[in-house]
């Protein structure tokens, strides 16, 4: 491990024995930030920042051939735009793959991953993984690595949504961390980043609340501390389709940026700041931030962008 990442290890556990709340806004560069993404970066900021918390950026840019050009670098000027003050350097994920690969090796060494050279074509057509190549014992190198789950039930209490489970074994099977072209997956990624990182608190889209039973499994195999999750409702287009990057939702007019934050915190049902510079007017949304007024539910009805 480089001296940088075990300085990380070190920085996690000093700021592990403050037990503070610790959130993050962790955008993957696949398009560039849209009224969506500034929902979840609002919520979060004023989450933590509410709870006397610390907050962190960090660009999930592990999946090199989702990477759309300038987006990074406008995720970065919607940061500054947005006068959203981060407590940490912003780290890039694409920096770090040599500590995702040594979590894989722990693994490995543990007996949690296995090879596997299954096409997506041999998974069938509810694309639960049968286990197929677990007990081949074929060589890692330049093959898909899957970690086991097993038959257990995992369920959480998401602030909003309530609680959730999945059963891994019956809804998904064993399920990939690096893929066979050698990309590290997101959801050993967001794990390990949000170790390494000290988090306490995950606060993100209702689209990632199917990934988090999968999270939590790892968190469990790598012996982790458990995190507080909190999946927003998401914002729609008129069509019907959540704003993601996919679908070509309008990357936010950074010179709009307070009229954009009134805005978001209206999605999200706070009280009314006034048009102001943003980082007064993110002052007045944490003064005033109530997580009880957040709609419940997976989307927010009638917001069309
Ligand atoms: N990088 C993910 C995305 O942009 C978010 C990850 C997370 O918040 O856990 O959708």
């Amino acid at each position: 491990m480089s001296a940088k990442h075990s300085l990380a290890l070190a920085q996690r556990q000093s700021d592990a024995l403050l037990n503070r709340y610790s959130g993050r806004f962790a955008p993957s560069p696949t398009g560039p930030l849209h009224f969506g993404s500034l929902i979840t970066a609002v919520a979060s900021y004023c989450d933590a920042r509410a709870h006397q918390g610390r907050w962190v950026v960090r660009i999930e840019d592990t999946d090199i051939p989702r990477i759309y050009p300038g987006s990074e670098a406008h995720i970065l000027r919607s940061i500054d735009a947005f006068q959203f003050e981060p407590d940490a350097e912003i780290i890039f994920q694409k920096d770090r793959l040599d500590l995702y690969e040594s979590v894989l090796e722990q693994l490995h060494a543990q007996g949690w991953v296995y090879a596997c050279q299954c096409t997506r074509k041999m998974l069938g057509s509810n694309h639960i993984y049968q286990g197929t190549c677990r007990d081949l014992g074929l060589a890692l190198k330049d093959q898909a690595i899957r970690v086991k789950v097993d038959a257990q039930e995992i369920c959480f209490t998401d602030r909003l949504q309530g609680t959730h489970c999945s059963n891994l074994s019956q809804d998904l099977g064993d399920f990939v961390l690096k893929r066979r072209d050698g990309i590290i997956n997101y959801q050993l990624a967001v794990v390990v980043d949000d170790y390494l990182q000290g988090m306490t608190h995950v606060v993100r889209g209702a689209d990632l609340l199917d990934n988090t039973e999968r999270q939590i499994w790892l968190g469990q195999l790598l012996d982790y501390p458990k995190l507080e999750y909190m999946h927003l409702p998401l914002a729609m287009n008129d069509q019907g389709q959540k704003l993601s990057k996919q679908n070509m939702a309008q990357a936010l007019d950074l010179n709009q940026a307070p009229q954009l934050l009134q805005q978001a915190l209206q999605a999200l049902h706070q009280a009314p700041v006034d048009l102001d510079a943003p980082r007064i007017m993110l002052q007045q949304a944490i003064a005033q931030w109530d997580i009880e007024q957040i709609p419940k539910g997976t989307t927010l009805k009638g917001i069309f962008l």
